[in-house]
């Protein structure tokens, strides 16, 4: 999924209409450079857009995004919460800490290139892949 529009026109080929609310929220899932939680993606809806989305109302579409496999999400037990990523993007390497929740992306071309041999050394054909890291942050390691 290269833009955003190409990924409306990707969901309403599999349902008629997105509603604004349903667009606001993938929106904040899209160019969020990290995953999100529902919290985050509330409170960030309200301030862009002045636009109050109930939680239960939140849980709902993104459960629909995921339905659709537009979004993935990792639920992160210590903090018994769940963050929501865009599906398909290339290469998705994240450090979790398993303290406070946070999650950093990082890019490295090292373990995309790394990932892509040990794809073609097994004839295996690489869509996508995600590489996580369980730890503790700076702040936590105190
Ligand atoms: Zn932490």
């Amino acid at each position: 999924m290269e833009d955003f529009q190409t990924l409306l026109n990707h969901i309403k080929k599999h349902s008629n209409t997105i509603s604004t609310k349903r667009t606001y929220i993938l929106k904040e899932i899209f160019f969020a450079s990290k995953p999100l939680n529902a919290k985050e993606i509330q409170k960030s809806i309200g301030n862009n857009h002045n636009i109050k989305i109930s939680l239960p109302a939140l849980y709902t579409s993104l459960q629909y995004f995921e339905e659709l496999h537009v979004i993935n999400s990792i639920f992160i037990a210590s903090i018994k919460t769940k963050y929501y990523y865009l599906k398909g993007v290339k290469s998705q390497n994240f450090l979790i800490c398993l303290n406070c929740g946070k999650i950093t992306s990082f890019k490295d071309v090292e373990i995309n290139k790394k990932v892509e041999t040990i794809s073609q050394n097994n004839s295996f054909i690489l869509l996508t892949h995600k590489a996580i890291l369980y730890g503790y942050c700076k702040e936590c390691d105190r």
